[in-house]
């Protein structure tokens, strides 16, 4: 093996872990890279290279070298699942070294089916892909493409969210490699602290290499899409309060509405996105009838598919497929009561005068439900989330835009900071708001982590001083939401 002192970091990569491993500027491995991010924004990004470990082990040899002083670090870096972070920095390190890490994609069922083993840079779609015709699942992602990585260390809302929990909740080990290189399992058993701050605690602590999710029985799942006028946005209020007040929420329902409004047609409607993950033959699941009784302008017969989750993940990305626009998420979270429903309807209607001249925009609203069975399954203080204590229903309110100029980036950028500031005024206003923000929605501006509460992030302050003392996930990987320092 090559010496790697004085050699550039990359080239050191190489002699470190092979050559086959690490793509150069120029490369068509290295734009093939470049074109699987999510967003043209974090495909913009130009590492010095990316370095594609395919073992542990060699995360392990990649974290000793950037960590190491001996060949001129230590290096900023960054680390990429699935790439599906919108905001450049992220999920690529701009003149540094981006660890890619879709090389680590097995997916292994366990010998008594109850569990299964992921490479952390796997997609859902391969996970539902093996599970699906064994007639089982995971509570993972709703979209193809997705990070099993990403998504899960944010925290991770599924279709089946209600019943099974957060994705995070679902997770009985990580194997990661730490800033001193060396690989630990986190469970119940080992490193418990480590187990708990991983539910939420993203980037912050090192970098997971394999995941150990539950498996649960699971047929095909029922699933419609209706568009409606927007004046019917109180009848909409009122019945998605009362489905999603505490005592009436159905676990089998993941009920998301929202609307949306785009430049082309000059118009606005109202979105409701129904699944049910048990579906009753192939009738519609009752709990839906007062939505799908409002005017429509498309109804649920002319969307209804009943199929399993290989085809649902499949037919979302149809929606919005990789780097076709521009695109960006923020997000607030809110007691979902009708006046608060009917307040982020007007909030919505008037950010639309922010965006005047966006070419090829869509302006969604969406509201995702965080029923309270969602905070216990699995744990209710088996996460970071600070969520713990939470009894009644919240909803994550995610706009969504996308829009075709990057002349307008910050304009658009602006209004959804603006809408978001608005929604948080008129929910605090109304007594419903709740500080924590979603990881895995959140814009970059937003202080998520420190969202958690005071007790949260004492707590993963603790757990970063026992396993990264240096501070080399916080101070060398800057993208993404960071633990704050201690006062
Ligand atoms: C089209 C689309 C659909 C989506 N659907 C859902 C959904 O159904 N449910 C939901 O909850 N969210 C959803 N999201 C949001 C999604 O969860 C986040 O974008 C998430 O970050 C994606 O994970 P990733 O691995 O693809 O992303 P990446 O951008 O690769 O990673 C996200 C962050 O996690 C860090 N990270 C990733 N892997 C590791 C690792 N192994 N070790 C340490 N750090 C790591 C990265 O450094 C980065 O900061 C969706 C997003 C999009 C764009």
């Amino acid at each position: 093996m090559a010496d790697s002192t004085s050699l550039h970091p990359c080239e050191a990569l190489a002699a470190r872990i092979g050559a086959d491993k690490v793509l150069l500027p120029g490369s068509t491995g290295y734009d093939a890279s470049l074109s699987s991010y999510f967003s043209p924004q974090a495909a913009a990004v130009r590492p010095t290279c990316f370095v594609t470990p395919q073992t542990a082990t060699d995360v392990s040899d990649v974290v000793k070298l950037l960590t190491s002083s001996d060949n001129g670090g230590p290096y900023d870096f960054a680390v990429r699942a699935g790439g599906h972070t919108w905001f450049a920095n992220a999920n690529s390190a701009p003149g540094g070294i981006t660890i890619d890490l879709r090389g680590l994609n097995s997916v292994d069922l366990s010998a008594d089916k109850s569990s299964v083993s992921i490479g952390a840079g796997a997609t859902w779609d391969a996970v539902y892909g093996k599970l699906d015709p064994l007639g089982l699942s995971v509570a993972g992602g709703r979209v193809a493409g997705v990070g099993v990585g990403g998504l899960t260390l944010g925290g991770g809302i599924s279709y089946f969210g209600p019943r099974e929990g957060w994705t995070c909740n679902q997770v009985t080990s990580f194997e990661v490699v730490l800033a001193d290189g060396s690989v630990v399992e986190a469970d119940e058993r080992q490193n418990a602290d480590l187990w708990w701050g991983l539910r939420g605690g993203s980037n912050n602590f090192g970098i997971v290499t394999r995941i150990i999710l539950t498996t649960f029985e699971q047929g095909l799942l029922w699933s419609a899409l209706t568009l409606n006028p927007v004046t019917e946005v109180d009848r909409q209020a009122r019945i998605y309060a009362e489905l999603m007040a505490a005592e009436n929420y159905d676990e089998n329902a993941s009920f998301l509405t929202g609307w949306a409004f785009a430049s082309q047609q000059g118009l606005s409607v109202t979105l409701n996105q129904l699944v049910y993950t048990r579906p009753v033959a192939d009738e519609t699941p009752a709990i839906y009838n007062p939505i799908l009784d409002l005017p429509a302008i498309r109804n649920a017969s002319a969307t209804t598919v009943i199929a399993n989750m290989s085809t649902l993940a499949q037919n979302s990305v149809a929606l919005q497929r990789p780097q076709a626009a521009r695109y960006m998420t923020a997000t607030v979270t809110f007691v979902p009561t009708e006046a608060m429903i009917r307040a982020t309807y007007d909030a919505f209607d008037a950010s639309l005068s922010l965006l005047q001249g966006v070419a090829g925009l869509m302006w969604a609203v969406n509201l995702e439900p965080l029923p309270p069975q969602i905070y216990t399954r699995g744990g209710a203080d088996a996460n970071a989330l600070g969520l713990a204590e939470q009894s009644g229903s919240l909803v994550v309110c995610l706009v969504s835009p996308s829009w075709s100029d990057t002349a307008h980036d910050e304009q658009v950028y602006e209004a959804a900071r603006s809408l978001m500031a608005d929604v948080e005024d008129r929910a605090k206003k109304l007594g419903v708001y709740h500080p924590y923000i979603y990881l895995d929605y959140a814009a970059p501006w937003q202080a998520v982590i420190q969202g958690y509460g005071e007790e949260s992030v004492k707590k993963l302050q603790k757990l970063r001083k026992r396993v990264d003392p240096g501070h080399v996930f916080t101070r060398k990987v800057t993208g993404g939401f960071k633990i704050p320092d201690e006062c």
